[in-house]
């Protein structure tokens, strides 16, 4: 194991994406094995010394930040142990970076449909953040496809949760025993949470809640997760993919409801025969003009663009094609200029242009040495084109530069604000509080995909109340009594007292 103790040898470890300042830390750990974080994690917990995890650091709220204490990378623990074909599972370890994973995982002819934005994040860090992307519109997040995790807690002790295996009984109790026979009880939380497809803010929680939930998302305060076993899925056959133009935000919407509707309906349905889309993206105004730096073709003077995907197969895929094309026309959607493919080249092309766009809001806000204020809310399905006029005339009325785009069909888009700046970043700092509050009236969430972190505990505060926060300080407190893990991610370390 590696241990290193000088600055410019653990430099890089002190931030993450979220581009939050003055990390510091005593010691980078790079263990190469389990039994070597168990060891770390004795001594930290004896000496109450803070320990932060640390994974690809892609993180945007700060989250894998230290502030003093110990860091453990899992960059070493970076194994694909297996992959059963016919079980359809695939065993892995947290270091493991996402886009390696999938790579393997498609040569095996297997699918793993989550599908953050940013591929080299770690396999742990998209448990610990319960990470999505543009896919879990059909798939789901994350925790859809976890089976089992090993855990090393706060004390050095070992966890294993198997999925369906221990849940909260009537007495709304979780009771765990350690590998080495200590055991935790827990009080499993009485939150609701919102009614949005999408949510990553504070600790899971249903009725008969699985402990296994409550580690995903749980953002590095519950425990060092050190080896996963997930769920694959047979690799779709094809896919029909489009990139079409409105002139008319009415008739984008209307499309958006219809195909979202559709979708769930058919979603039963495991032959890839009915209209059911993978994803549906969304593009304002402003986004095009965006990407069109990039892609100097995407057509001018629309309202906005929707990026579609649909799995086919071989008997399927002419029928679909005919649905899609009756839909957008009955819609409104400009198919003279839109783009349409079902090769896996262009499908390409359309990614990147997805992409194309958070490069070129990066590079805007880089020159004018600001930092993008980027929202991460979602909201139930009957407040999502309120929330959507909301952004549009709240950020249209403040004169600075913005773009809003993504996974529209989860009613979960980012509007990022670009100040030029110092006055319009404190502007943009106000529109961002603004629009918390109004999600939060709409019965949405703060933070449907990137976390809590160290950034946006304020907010989690006000979306959950007192009560239920200390209801997720006591789960905290029951694993990690003297507080050591992830402090301050997710709740002010005060909490804990
Ligand atoms: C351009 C860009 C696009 C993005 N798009 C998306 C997106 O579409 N969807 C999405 O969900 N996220 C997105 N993200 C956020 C980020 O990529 C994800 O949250 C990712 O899952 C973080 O993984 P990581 O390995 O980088 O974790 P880190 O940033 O290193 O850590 C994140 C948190 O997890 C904890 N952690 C890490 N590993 C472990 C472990 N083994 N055990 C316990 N805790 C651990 C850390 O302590 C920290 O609290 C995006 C980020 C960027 C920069």
């Amino acid at each position: 194991m590696q241990v290193k103790t000088q600055l410019e040898d653990f430099e890089n470890y002190l931030a993450d994406a979220s581009n939050l300042k003055g990390g510091h830390c005593q010691k980078l750990f790079v263990p190469e094995t389990s039994g070597e974080i168990s060891e770390i994690l004795r001594g930290a917990n004896e000496a109450a010394i803070p320990v932060t995890i640390s994974g690809a650091r892609t993180g945007t709220v700060g989250g894998a930040i230290p502030f003093g204490g110990y860091v453990i990378s899992l960059e070493k623990l970076n194994k694909i142990e297996e992959i059963r074909k016919v079980e359809l599972t695939a065993i892995v370890q947290p270091g493991v970076i996402l886009s390696d994973f999938q790579k393997v995982v498609e040569a095996e002819n297997l699918f793993y449909p989550p599908d953050p934005t940013e591929w080299s994040c770690q396999i742990g860090g998209t448990i610990a953040t319960n990470a999505s992307g543009a896919r879990s519109f059909k798939y789901g997040a994350t925790r859809n496809y976890v089976q089992h995790l090993k855990i090393v807690l706060a004390n050095g002790e070992n966890l294993e949760l198997k999925r369906g295996e221990i849940r909260g009984g009537t007495d709304g109790i979780i009771n765990l025993i350690t590998e080495q026979g200590n055991s935790i009880k827990i009080n499993v939380p009485t939150y609701k949470r919102p009614n949005v497809r999408k949510n990553v803010s504070g600790y899971f929680s249903e009725e008969g809640l699985d402990a296994i939930d409550l580690f995903i998302g749980s953002e590095g305060t519950l425990g060092v997760i050190t080896e996963i076993k997930f769920s694959v899925l047979p690799k779709p056959e094809g896919f029909f993919s489009g990139i079409v133009f409105f002139s008319s935000e009415e008739n984008l919407l209307s499309l958006v409801s219809e195909v979202r509707d559709l979708s769930f309906a058919n979603r039963t349905s495991h032959v890839a025969n009915t209209l059911n889309a993978s994803l549906i993206e969304y593009f304002d105004a402003n986004s095009l003009e965006f990407i069109r730096e990039k892609f100097p073709e995407t057509p001018k003077n629309m309202t906005g663009a929707i990026f579609f995907e649909q799995e086919t197969n071989a008997e399927s895929e002419d029928g679909l094609l005919e649905d899609w094309n009756e839909l957008l026309e009955k819609h409104g959607a400009d198919l003279d200029r839109s783009w349409f493919t079902t090769t896996e080249t262009d499908r390409e092309k359309m990614r990147a242009f997805r992409h194309a766009l958070p490069v070129a809001v990066n590079e805007r806000i880089s020159r004018h040495n600001q930092k993008k204020v980027g929202t991460d809310m979602a909201v139930p399905d009957e407040n999502f084109a309120g929330f959507l006029r909301f952004y549009k005339q709240m950020l249209r009325a403040s004169g600075l530069d913005y773009v809003i785009f993504g996974h529209i069909g989860d009613n979960h888009l980012h509007a990022n604000i670009l100040p030029k700046n110092d006055l319009e970043a404190e502007k943009a700092r106000h529109l961002y509080g603004r629009s918390i509050a109004q999600a939060i009236m709409l019965g949405g969430t703060i933070s449907a995909e990137h976390g809590i972190g160290k950034l946006k505990s304020k907010y989690l505060n006000v979306m959950m109340g007192e009560r239920y926060l200390n209801e997720m300080a006591g789960i905290k407190k029951a694993f990690d009594p003297k507080g050591i893990l992830g402090r301050n991610n997710m709740f002010d370390a005060k909490l804990l007292g």
